[in-house]
């Protein structure tokens, strides 16, 4: 029921792993097996492997993405890459707030919302990370942070740029460390964020918004995570520089 009104979508991402030729030789070992894929699979790279990756990816379902953005048009941003850089090269998707962005590089709530803006201006579509830390969670304020991140990262964000937003919950006690939230943790964040989508734009535009998990999403684990109401697919770290393992959660995403 729910894949009749918003679209399915796993997402890869790379982080700092493969240059550019390796870029070309993991996905021509991923797009035949992703072929029939019943969802959106998108590649998230390095910025010096996006030529490669749109290169790599033409003629197949397999869309491009990149891992972050600046969110000036132009000018004195030295190490920096705008929307409209990206754009040109052909990348479709942007992964922003990131937690490992959020972490080691600064990132708040503030820049993630002008990346967002500026990724939107520019026609790109970007894939918002939300979620909490351990501590947090451990404190009982889940909702809390989740639901001002919800705020402030879409802050000014219209209704109608809403729907080219993909929000993914990440809980970032799960990123990289093997330890997955259940079914039913991802499914009630997922739902809680839908609900806060819902009291800033309404319940419709909020039905439409895709919502993935993200955290040790695997082979093993997606078809129980991705079998729930709110969980519309994944971003996905680790398993996504294994080919098999990826199609084998694009294969989950599209049987649920
Ligand atoms: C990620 O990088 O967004 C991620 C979820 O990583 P992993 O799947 O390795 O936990």
């Amino acid at each position: 029921m729910k894949k009749d009104i918003r679209k399915a979508i796993i997402a890869g991402n790379w982080k700092m792993n493969k240059t550019p030729s390796e870029t070309s030789v993991l996905i021509n070992e991923i797009a035949p097996l992703v072929k029939d894929a019943g969802c959106e699979v998108i590649t998230c790279v390095p910025y010096v492997d996006l030529s490669a990756a749109v290169e790599a990816t033409k003629g197949t379902n397999i869309k491009v993405g990149a891992e972050n953005c600046h969110w000036a048009e132009s000018g004195a941003f030295t190490g920096e890459i705008s929307a409209a850089m990206l754009k040109e090269v052909g990348v479709e998707y942007v992964v922003l707030g990131h937690s490992e962005r959020r972490q080691y590089f600064g990132e708040t709530d503030e820049t993630v919302n002008k990346r967002t803006k500026a990724v939107l201006k520019a026609g790109l579509k970007p894939i918002v990370c939300v979620g909490e830390l351990l501590w947090e969670r451990e404190c009982n304020i889940t909702e809390e942070v989740i639901a001002r991140q919800i705020k402030l990262d879409l802050w000014d964000v219209t209704a109608e740029e809403l729907k080219n937003v993909v929000i993914a919950y990440e809980p970032v006690w799960a990123i990289g460390t093997g330890k997955t939230a259940t079914a039913e943790q991802a499914e009630d964040v997922c739902a809680f964020i839908r609900a806060q989508l819902g009291k800033l734009y309404g319940e419709e535009a909020a039905a439409g918004v895709t919502i993935q998990y993200g955290g040790s999403m695997n082979d093993k684990n997606a078809d129980e995570l991705l079998q729930k109401e709110n969980v519309d697919g994944g971003l996905i770290g680790g398993a996504s520089l294994v080919a098999e393992k990826f199609a084998a959660i694009v294969k989950a995403a599209t049987v649920n």
